[in-house]
Parts: structure tokens; sequence; C-alpha cells
């Protein structure tokens, strides 16, 4: 394995702070590993424009990459083109679920991509429960426990959970 494939490999055990299910590789803002020879750079794209949890993932990982004896390294930031949550995996959607959390849809509008025809979104946007998979949700709260994410109840199994937003 080269010095970067193991650098990518140490990144998917750095977990995202405020979502701790999800890798930050999974999570889609580790950009690129760039071996420049007298060290490796990482580029990262933070999720949200000034959010404090980016110097711990910054921090985070720059240890993993250290702990693997792959140092010296250096975090690098990229702000454009911004974060999207399209950048999420499947497999990080799927861990979304698994945690409670109901993974974000689409940020692409539905008429991106065609000609002439508008179709209008579906209103209101169903959010299927992560626990049960019912259809059957109402919102709560445009807020969660973060501004990321909006609070929803399930009417069939009663629970509440927290829904990705899409940006
Ligand atoms: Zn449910």
């Amino acid at each position: 394995m080269t010095r970067t494939e193991r650098a990518w490999q140490a990144l998917d055990g750095v977990l995202d702070p405020e979502v701790p299910a999800l890798s930050v590789r999974e999570l889609g803002i580790v950009r690129d590993v760039i071996d420049h020879g007298d060290g490796l750079e990482v580029v990262l794209t933070p999720t949200y424009s000034g959010c404090p949890a980016t110097e711990v993932i910054e921090q985070n990982v720059l240890s993993a990459i250290e702990a693997e004896g792959l140092g010296p390294a250096r975090a690098t930031l990229r702000r454009a083109p911004a974060w999207t949550t399209d950048w999420i995996t499947e497999e990080g959607k799927r861990k979304l679920r698994e945690y409670g959390i109901a993974p974000p849809h689409s940020a692409i509008p539905a008429e991106a991509g065609t000609q002439g025809i508008r179709f209008f979104r579906r209103m209101p946007e169903t959010i299927p429960c992560p626990h049960c998979g019912s259809p059957q949700t109402e919102r709560l709260s445009a807020f969660g426990s973060t501004a990321c994410k909006a609070l929803y109840r399930c009417l069939a199994c009663r629970e509440p959970f927290e829904y990705f937003k899409p940006i």
C-alpha cells in the first residue's frame, strides 16, 4: 500500500464529532490526500462555514495519520465547491439510519437535468422513519440538536428522530 492509501485507511477511523456514527471520510469532508514527498497534505472541506468542529476534525485527522507513522502531515481547507450532503457516501447514509437519523435526500432539485419540463417537488416531502421505515412521519421542529438537523416523530412507532437536512 502507498502512503496515501494508508492515510485514507487511517481516516476511516476518524469520526465526525457531531455525528459520531460516521467517519470523516463517509461524511465526504476529506477531499484529497496528496503525498508531497516530504509530507502528506490532507484537504478538508468543512460541512458548514464557521463550524466549531472543524478545528477538532483537523486535529483528529492529523493525530490519526501520525499514529500510523505516516507523518509529517498538514491539513488544508478547501471551501469551494461547498460541501453538500450529496457527498455523504451510501455506507454513511446506511450508518446514519442505524444511528437513528434519517439520511438527507438528494440536495439536487428534482427538475435538474430535465429540459423544459419542471416537476413539482412532492409537498410535504416524505421522510421515512429510520427506526421502522414507516413513511407516516411528522415534523415537530425545523431544528434538532444542531441546526443541520430537523426534529421529526414517527406516527407508526411513535419514536422521535432527527432528519439530516440536505444542503
Ligand atoms: Zn417508526
